[in-house]
């Protein structure tokens, strides 16, 4: 069965389904997004598309974009990011401070904050002008010039973001921030404020699913291994404490965002973008898991 017959299917048996979940009201913006927004879009290496719902509306991309912001720096600096925070599964809430005490303040994974934090240091460090800088760097990586920052979020979200404040200058108290916490903050923000349509994210995406390269000009972003990595990585941690459910049901590396987006990723198949702003007890989409879970068991395609 073609990719956009199961989409179509699963989405419409999805669509019906109660919208069970909250909107992620900690941050005041996010509570305005109307909640049966449901969008899904299919990007592949053979270049077919397709979208169903609501796919073409932007929505705030929040901890996805810590990938992006990952792979930056990993092209940069290579493996020796490895040395300022680590690759294993957290275990507590993508803002706790706790381990950070015991681990002398080298995050677990750059997916948590504090982790996403010490990648954004390093950009703060290493480019020029690291809000343009970063900005170019994603929309070079699929030919979009349309994608930005939404002022309008990371204010609301710096208005309310005593706890990140918090855990940046923990940090920075252990040695592992080098720049000025307000500066790494700004922009930590701003990378959580991206606006994505499920098209464009599903898009932006492919070279992950390409082994690191981009499909529209074949430019090598990552090579094959940092590729394979940052996949594991989403595997292993994209999902907060929901990590495991979601290699268990869905059986794909993806990451999602607490403005209800998902990304997950088939290596060399494709990219597959889904949004619903509603999110479960563990501040994953609610829709967003069910459809993923029955795409991959009707297509019978996972990487087990
Ligand atoms: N900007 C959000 C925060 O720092 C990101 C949360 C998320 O999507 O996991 O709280």
């Amino acid at each position: 069965m073609s990719f956009n017959k199961i989409i179509e299917e699963v989405y419409e048996k999805v669509r019906l389904i109660g919208n069970d979940g909250q909107l992620a009201s900690y941050i005041p913006e996010l509570a305005n997004v109307d909640s049966h927004k449901f969008g899904v879009h299919i990007s592949t290496i053979d270049r077919m598309a397709f979208g169903v719902g609501n796919y073409r509306d932007k929505f705030s991309i929040q901890s996805i974009a810590k990938v992006l912001s990952l792979c930056l720096a990993y092209q940069i600096l290579g493996e020796r990011i490895w040395s300022r925070l680590g690759v294993e599964p957290s275990g507590t809430a993508f803002n706790s401070l706790v381990q950070l005490e015991a681990d002398n303040g080298i995050p677990r994974n750059p997916f948590i904050n504090s982790g996403a934090m010490v990648i954004s240091d390093i950009l703060v460090s290493e480019l020029d002008n690291p809000r343009e800088d970063f900005l170019s760097f994603i929309r070079g990586l699929s030919n979009n010039l349309g994608l930005d920052y939404s002022e309008r979020i990371s204010a609301s979200e710096k208005s309310v973001g005593f706890r990140n404040v918090a855990l940046c200058n923990f940090i920075k108290s252990f040695g592992n921030i080098q720049n000025d916490p307000n500066e790494v903050l700004d922009f930590y923000f701003d990378l959580c404020s991206l606006e994505l349509s499920c098209k464009e994210l599903s898009e932006l995406f492919l070279f992950l699913a390409n082994n690191g390269q981009t499909l529209f000009d074949n430019k090598a972003i990552l090579t094959k291994s940092q590729c394979k990595r940052i996949n594991a990585l989403m595997q292993t941690c994209g999902f907060y404490d929901e990590s495991g459910e979601f290699a268990f049901k869905v059986g794909l590396p993806g990451k999602s965002g607490v403005g209800g987006g998902i990304i997950a990723i088939h290596p060399n198949q494709y990219a597959l973008a889904v949004w619903s702003p509603k999110l479960n007890k563990k501040g994953n989409s609610y829709k967003g898991l069910k459809f993923l879970e029955a795409f991959t068991t009707k297509s019978e395609l996972s990487i087990f």
